[in-house]
């Protein structure tokens, strides 16, 4: 046995690394990025925002400025707790470290995000995943209550749109989960600016509810900036785990630059909203292709029984990378692609028609 096999944890020796696929020279539909940058009129006066910032001192380390602008923007009240992290994957570990203990559970419904399993296995968290719906991805609400009795979850996650499915899920249900969750709910709220619907105004009226967001989704994946909004009691024991610089100076004076022009990114979300409605058309417009409805800036779509991967790397290989699903438990034939700007979404369309077309002439 190696000294790195003796001393690595065998959870994390059992992990594989976060893969990015490398996407140099590609039409990018794969992360759910924004596809639009600061407009360049912004450019000069945000530049002079970093200029002012000075890189030899440690950043604020309550980012008291950025907290007081978000808010302002999110209408909190006073007593509401705010926590910021290093995106919102460094505020879903934070919240696995404050709970993680022998015998303890983290419940989600399954798909869902990644990061909740992978992060439930860092701090040695038994992980539930409940199987969603078949039909429509919906919850099964009777499995979730019948896992929330059976394993007293810390923490239930509730991604809201739901990623990597898009949609969101019955209110009524979300709210029997959390009345009936004997530990934390988190609403992970990501794909917030493409939604029609939120909990962070609910936020008070369970003593067990959080809801994250981050600035990833809305165009500033780059900073790396999430929020967790939630009673105060719980945030105050989170801010104890939280490193004392996570957000760091840059991140800081960007992120206060940015959402004194909210306006901005507030018109490009309702620019992917309404793209993502004709990208979404085009696509059921295709042969053999099965979409499903999205409330997020992505939408997973359904090729012919047992094409994906051969859809996948046609694609890639035609300067198009999307994700790859299909290996995944619940999404055979699955694939999700970002809402891009609209010539890439054209070429994506494009590119797939071609695709399921040469796949149709039988497989290469
Ligand atoms: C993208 C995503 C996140 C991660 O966001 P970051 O702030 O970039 O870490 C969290 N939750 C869901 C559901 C996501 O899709």
């Amino acid at each position: 046995m190696s000294l790195v096999e003796q001393w690595i944890r065998p959870q994390i020796w059992a992990l594989s690394p976060y893969h990015v696929p490398d996407a140099r020279g590609m039409i990018k539909l794969d992360a759910m990025e924004n596809p639009y940058g600061l407009p360049a009129e912004l450019v000069p006066a945000w530049l002079d925002c970093l200029r002012a910032v000075p890189l030899n001192r440690y950043p604020d380390p309550a980012a008291q400025a950025l907290k007081g602008l978000l808010r302002g923007i999110l209408g909190l009240p006073e007593q509401m707790g705010l926590i910021l992290g290093n995106g919102s994957d460094e505020l879903i570990q934070i919240i696995a470290l404050a709970v993680a203990g022998p015998g303890r559970a983290v419940v989600a419904p399954s798909p869902s995000f990644v990061m909740y399993r992978m992060i439930a296995s860092y701090v040695d968290l038994s992980y539930v995943g409940v199987p969603l719906l078949r039909t429509d991805f919906g919850l099964d609400e009777v499995a979730m209550m019948e896992a929330i009795e059976r394993h007293r979850p810390a923490v239930v996650f509730l991604a809201y749109p739901n990623n990597p499915t898009g949609n969101l899920w019955s209110r009524r249900s979300m709210e029997r989960i959390v009345e009936r969750a004997p530990g934390l709910v988190v609403v992970d709220e990501a794909y917030a600016p493409f939604a029609s619907d939120s909990f962070l105004d609910r936020t008070g009226e369970y003593p067990n509810l959080l809801v994250m967001r981050t600035l990833s989704k809305m165009g500033l994946a780059g900073l790396r900036l999430g929020y967790l909004v939630g009673p105060d009691p719980w945030l105050h024991e989170l801010e104890k785990l939280r490193l004392p610089y996570n957000i760091n100076a840059l991140t800081q004076a960007s992120a206060e630059f940015a959402l004194s022009h909210q306006a901005v990114f507030d018109r490009q979300a309702a620019q992917i909203r309404e793209d993502r409605a004709a990208l979404a058309a085009a696509l059921a417009r295709l042969p053999g292709i099965r979409v499903f409805p999205s409330e997020a800036n992505f939408i997973l779509f359904a090729t012919p029984t047992g094409t994906a991967d051969r859809v996948f790397r046609c694609l890639r290989d035609q300067g198009v990378l999307i994700k790859n699903l299909s290996a995944q438990p619940g999404l055979a034939d699955s694939l999700r692609v970002t809402v891009g700007a609209p010539a890439e979404n054209q070429a994506f369309v494009c590119a797939l028609r071609h695709c399921l077309a040469s796949e149709s002439h039988g497989p290469a």
